[in-house]
């Protein structure tokens, strides 16, 4: 490990040797599919004979593999097991802890082009998209070790004669695990490793959309040396045996991301305190976004369509940090409209297999609906289409990156988070009115704004209300380290993952304090131990 963390570079496709070897991953991972994977608990493969299937969203038809569904019965299992071993997982050092993440993050880039391939065919990422939800994951892991050398050394405490005081940080307990299926395997890897390198123990519940490369992740983990029943591999229906989890009174905190309907749902039970339960469950909830770029009068035109058509349609706009509102000056509306169609009209849809796809299919049937029926309410509410707006789902689900224009604050496409590639245009009067309509949603998750005037950039600093802001640069594509990540309002507790304060989250400290001289040593006490 060398001492400073370095985010993972990112690989460039456009050289062949890169290419070839991602092919061959891609090859590779084609002769795994369909399999079938276990629930594991404590260690153990269990198989309930009721599975639920993953499949391609760009090939419908294609299985990605068949996992074994946990009862209600097996989910209240985990959790007590998980109990059960975090009493020992709690006493192992932080440093053989972080040195668990390094193994499994050297692991991981041994094998990055076939943990990218298992995304490529579970959620249609396109090869960048793939490789940099790789790279975030490795990031995660190196990134969370390092802290937790950090915070497991001498924590200053102002000095007091006649004692001597320390603080240290100690873990919670059972930490539920639930990530989404928009970053398979960076948000699913990042959520859990700070929960087990601060000692916690995991069940971890991937998303239905995309539990194989959660399930190649656990698999890593173990050959990393995880111990038996440290993580808790857990499939099922996050309805039934979610549900389970987060109600369990030995659960004592709820790492979640997702959308803003589970997170507050998950919110609300996590706070009833049930029988036998001893402390305030503690949630962390990422959800949802409706995020804006606001473009100037003054702003670089062809600079700003690049930043909106690269955040709005990047993994089928399928992130929380997509553009989804474009907000522009009506004194530059009507060119940027056009470079923002004629860039959008560019964006190549296909296979996510192939190199040169820039676009593929959304994740499954119902967003496939909903997407659609958002792009109808976006027309029938007075919006001009004006690229995109078919659609294929006969293959897989492939929706056109769609844009529509003259969307009037308040519409429904212009509130609503549709999370998938459809972005709506709205005309300010100025930039105040940009501000204002940037500032009226109940999300705040990341935003940007293209302007050359210092004096705009300093007010947006001031008043556009989201967690991760951004000038003249897009609004997706956070760097562990580097940009914190984590939204306002409805869009979370902003908890920022991939900042020096994440792991706090998923510990408590304890302060000692000891009249100096009132205990002998050992050997003066005559005690044996
Ligand atoms: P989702 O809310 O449908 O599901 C998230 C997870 O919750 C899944 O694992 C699901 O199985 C589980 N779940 C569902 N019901 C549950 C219950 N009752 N109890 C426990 N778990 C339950 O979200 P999704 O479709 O997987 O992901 C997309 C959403 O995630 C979007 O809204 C997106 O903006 C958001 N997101 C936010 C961030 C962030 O950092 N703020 C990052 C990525 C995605």
């Amino acid at each position: 490990m060398s001492i400073e963390f370095r985010n993972e570079p990112l690989t460039d496709f456009s050289k062949e040797e890169n290419a070839q070897a991602m092919r061959a991953a891609i090859e590779k991972v084609a002769g795994e599919l369909g399999r079938e994977y276990p629930l594991v608990i404590g260690g153990e493969r269990i198989k309930t004979g009721s599975t639920l299937e993953s499949s391609n969203p760009a090939q419908r038809t294609q299985v990605i593999g068949k996992f074994h569904k946990a009862t209600k019965e097996l989910a209240g299992r985990a959790v007590e097991t998980a109990f059960k071993t975090f009493q020992t997982w709690r006493n192992v050092p932080a440093r053989e802890r972080a040195d668990l993440l390094f193994r499994a993050a050297d692991l991981m880039r041994q094998r990055k082009h076939e943990l990218s391939a298992w995304m490529i065919y579970e959620v249609a990422k396109t090869w960048p998209e793939a490789d940099g939800d790789t790279a975030e994951a490795i990031d995660f892991c190196e990134f969370y070790a390092r802290e937790m050398l950090h915070y497991a050394g001498d924590q200053p405490l102002v000095k007091l004669a006649g004692e001597e005081n320390s603080l240290e940080y100690i873990p919670l307990g059972v930490a539920a695990v639930i990530p989404p299926w928009n970053f398979p395997l960076a948000i699913m890897a990042g959520m859990t490793a700070a929960a087990i390198v601060t000692g916690n123990t995991v069940v971890l519940k991937p998303s239905s959309d995309a539990p194989a490369i959660a399930y190649k992740f656990f698999e890593l983990l173990e050959e990393a040396g995880l111990p038996a029943g440290v993580v808790n591999f857990m499939t099922g229906s996050g309805a039934e045996v979610g549900d389970v989890v987060v109600d369990h009174p030995k659960t004592r905190l709820i790492a979640f991301t997702g959308s803003k309907e589970v997170g507050l749902h998950i919110n609300e039970r996590a706070a009833k305190v049930q029988e036998g339960q001893l402390w305030i469950k503690r949630v962390i909830a990422e959800m949802g976004g409706k995020d804006a770029i606001i473009v100037a009068e003054d702003a670089d035109l062809e600079a700003a369509a690049t930043g909106v058509v690269q955040s709005a349609f990047g993994f089928q706009g399928q992130k929380c940090s997509a553009c989804s509102r474009a907000i522009i000056d009506a004194r530059v509306y009507d060119p940027m409209i056009e470079k923002i169609a004629a860039q959008t009209a560019k964006i190549k849809v296909g296979a996510p297999t192939e190199n040169e796809t820039m676009m593929s299919a959304v994740i499954n049937e119902k967003a496939f609906k909903a997407i659609n029926n958002y792009v109808e309410k976006g027309k029938t509410e007075g919006g001009r289409v004006v690229a995109g707006g078919g659609a294929d789902g006969e293959q897989g689900f492939f929706i056109e990156p769609t844009v529509i224009a003259d969307v009037k604050p308040g519409a429904t496409i212009e509130q609503e988070e549709i999370f998938g590639p459809v972005l709506a245009v709205i005309k300010a009067n100025d930039y105040e009115d940009a501000l204002r309509i940037a500032n009226d949603t109940q999300f705040g998750l990341t935003g940007a704004v293209y302007s050359t005037d210092e004096g705009k950039i300093e007010k947006a600093r001031r008043e556009f209300h989201v967690g991760n802001l951004y000038f003249n640069r897009k609004c997706t594509g956070a760097l562990v380290g580097v940009h914190p990540f984590g939204g306002f309002n409805m869009s979370g507790t902003d908890s920022k993952a991939g900042g020096r304060d994440y792991l706090l989250l998923f510990m408590q400290a304890k302060v000692s304090s000891a009249k100096v001289g009132a205990t002998r040593k050992r050997a003066e006490a005559g005690t044996a131990i």
